[in-house]
């Protein structure tokens, strides 16, 4: 007979991220996407539930990597802009990460994926 040996108490879900400020967590965002061109998908995974768990916004730095696949964009992605919207095609997994035109827009994209 096999006995069950009860889980729960394995299952419980582990948080284990240290307790830093949320003025520590946003330093660390701030620098983490000044540097978004040399980061992992994993890499981001873990920076947006930072984020999440301090209830910090990424705005605009969440138009630096693809929605999809999580990656940064590199010389591989390609941007086009169409009546007023603005389209990425992540050069890693093909999707097209879509949004509305801002001129700042232009400005986060050229020093990000260094067209120069
Ligand atoms: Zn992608």
């Amino acid at each position: 007979m096999k006995s069950k040996i009860s889980k729960s108490a394995q299952e419980l879900p582990q948080l284990k991220f240290k307790k830093i400020s949320k003025t520590e967590a946003q330093e660390k965002i701030k620098d983490f996407f000044s540097h978004i061109k040399h980061k992992s998908p994993e890499e981001i995974k873990k920076i947006k539930k930072l984020a999440m768990s301090h209830n910090i916004k990424l705005g605009d730095k969440r138009k630096l990597f693809c929605k999809k696949c999580l990656s940064a964009y590199g010389k591989d992605s390609s941007i086009s802009i169409k009546n007023g919207f603005i389209t990425i095609l992540c050069g890693k997994c093909d999707f097209n990460n879509k949004w509305k035109f801002k001129e700042i827009d232009l400005d986060i994209i050229h020093q990000e994926t260094g067209c120069c």
